[in-house]
């Protein structure tokens, strides 16, 4: 099976159109119920709007979302005199300028500016909300804060401020966006002096992302030295085919990961791919054609969807089992889309008479992960090709074409990359990928076979390639059988082997001895743990997910409009 890109927009365009209601809001919780159900929660107000506006507008180029308008209007209705985004007063959520919530609105407003730079209505709304936070922070000398220093007190706020800063050309988002950075790096609270760190790993990779561009903006390299050696901690707790915990630490017997962990964590190993360290490429490659393409839902056969099933306002029941097609994993395990079966506790219920829409009902999706994953993978996606200087770099084995270039890839089924120039270009250099025999690497120019090449950190290079030249590139990929194992500090561990084949995944297999039941801290009981070979929603040796496919579509072509990686939209 080969993995498709525009497969997986595709799908992601068909689960935004049917999933986003006719106001504008979105439907957070997905349960486990008897039909399944998809409900209405507090971050619909403006983080799910935020995200899914933000992946409509990405997704252009793969189908049109008439919902855009919805959930434009929707965000528009929460945004407040000062600039902020507030929930309201309802038996679901207490008014408040929600810190997250600003920071997921920040990004939408970036990418919609970046795809739509005359949209007066985006940047007076992208204006007030930097300048709303910039009001209601506190400065301590060189330092700045919201309520109190921390990563959720400003640290995700950090990689969308200086995206606005550098787009709209406002210098002092840049300064604030820095502020809040070195007050978080003054406190030994959030990151140890080894990197590591506790808790909440979307949001410390999204702060974390947030320290790489500053520091490649100021040069700052003790920031980048502390931001890498937290990167290395992430990895450390996460497996090379893409598997990244939602909690770092989490101090119980699950482990899951969630799709927007991973979102951010492919944000910042593409930073230092960029910028820092070529050799991130093949992370992002592993982690891209694996567990992110994996975790997409394209089969539903582990929820009882019912599609005779009656809506209620604020729950979804009928059509999911198309409707949720394209969506993310909220808590995946290695190898399956569910980890474990747990439910809300108590608190997360604002009044009684809301919690039978809420109470013992087992989670099986958080739709934060649509959004994230959508992202995450047009993250990579607008990084396959990438200018440099006037060369070009193909830095992922993926199709992919752009105004340069059209890069046709069906790895790993065939091993054999071909690429077609649209301009003339002084290089072009293409990654060689891990577990390939580079000694049998074979390159040819329109039909016949290259010699004048070298291979430079990683790379093939060749010189001069002319419009209209074709490059093919033959690979032999070998095959590798990894084990690894899954635990929180202090717990129980879970044992999996994985057949690789290149850098992609072809079957995992569990340990028969793998626990079925794991101790939750959250609801202060045992579990089931979904940590063996009939897991819900197994994502090898199964329904392959949307974006694979016996026969790839044709590249779609990316205008490279939304940009959050190139170094001439730093300076
Ligand atoms: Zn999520």
């Amino acid at each position: 099976m080969i993995f498709s890109f525009e497969k997986a927009f595709q799908a992601g365009v068909s689960h935004i159109n049917s999933m986003v209601s006719p106001e504008g809001y979105t439907y957070f919780d997905v349960f486990r119920t008897s039909p399944a159900e998809a409900v209405m929660d507090w971050p619909d107000f403006v983080d799910l709007p935020a995200r899914y506006l933000e992946a409509a507008v990405m997704l252009r180029p793969f189908g049109s979302c008439p919902c855009e308008k919805n959930l434009r209007d929707w965000l528009w209705k929460h945004i407040a005199e000062d600039g902020l985004a507030y929930r309201p007063d309802s038996p679901i959520s207490r008014p408040d300028a929600e810190l997250f919530d600003q920071s997921r609105l920040l990004y939408t407003l970036v990418s919609c500016l970046q795809k739509t730079p005359g949209d007066a209505v985006v940047e007076k709304a992208l204006r007030g909300l930097c300048d709303g936070l910039i009001k209601i922070s506190t400065r301590d000398g060189d330092i700045s804060y919201i309520s109190q220093i921390g990563v959720y007190y400003g640290g995700t706020l950090i990689r969308p401020l200086a995206q606005a800063g550098f787009l709209l050309r406002e210098k002092r988002y840049l300064v604030f966006a820095r502020r809040l950075a070195k007050g978080i790096l003054s406190s030994e609270e959030y990151f140890g002096a080894d990197g590591s760190f506790k808790g909440h790993v979307h949001g410390h990779m999204a702060t974390v992302a947030g320290f790489i561009v500053l520091a490649l903006h100021d040069q700052d390299d003790a920031m980048l030295k502390r931001a890498v050696g937290i990167f290395d901690y992430a990895k450390s707790i996460s497996t090379q085919h893409g598997f990244v915990p939602e909690l770092a630490q989490r101090e119980d017997a699950l482990v899951a990961c969630e799709t927007c962990a991973l979102m951010d964590y492919l944000d910042v190993a593409l930073l230092l791919a960029r910028y820092v360290d070529a050799g991130m490429w093949s992370l992002v490659e592993k982690a891209t054609r694996n567990h992110l393409a994996r975790s997409q839902v394209g089969d539903t056969s582990w929820l009882d969807c019912n599609d005779a099933a009656e809506n209620e306002e604020g729950i979804l029941r009928r059509n999911l089992n198309s409707s949720l097609v394209g969506s993310f994993a909220g808590w995946s395990a290695p190898h399956a889309l569910l980890a474990y079966e747990e439910v809300f506790w108590p608190e997360w219920v604002r009044t009684e008479e809301m919690k039978p829409r809420y109470m013992n009902k087992v989670r099986a999706i958080q739709n934060c992960c649509a959004g994230g994953g959508l992202r995450a993978l047009h993250q990579v996606w607008s990084n396959v090709v990438t200018k440099e200087g006037g060369g070009l770099n193909v830095n992922l084995l993926f199709s992919k074409e752009t105004k340069d270039v059209r890069v046709e890839s069906a790895l790993p089924a065939d091993a054999h990359v071909k690429i077609t120039l649209k301009k003339p270009a002084a290089f072009l250099r293409v990654r060689i990928p891990d577990r390939c025999r580079v000694d049998s690497l074979a390159l040819s120019l329109n039909g016949e076979p290259c010699h004048s090449t070298k291979i430079v950190h990683g790379f093939i290079e060749m010189h001069s390639p002319a419009a209209g030249d074709v490059i093919e590139l033959s690979l032999e990929l070998l095959t590798e059988v990894e084990t690894f194992s899954l635990s929180n500090p202090g717990h129980q561990s879970y044992q999996f082997e994985a057949d690789w084949l290149g850098e992609t995944v072809t079957e995992i297999r569990t340990d028969p001895g793998n626990p079925t039941s794991g101790y939750s801290r959250i609801l202060k009981a045992p579990v089931l743990v979904f940590y063996g070979m009939d897991a819900p929603g197994m994502m090898y040796g199964h329904v392959p997910p949307p974006a694979f496919t016996e026969s790839p579509p044709a590249p779609a072509m990316d205008d490279g409009i939304i940009d959050w990686y190139s170094l001439d939209a730093l300076r």
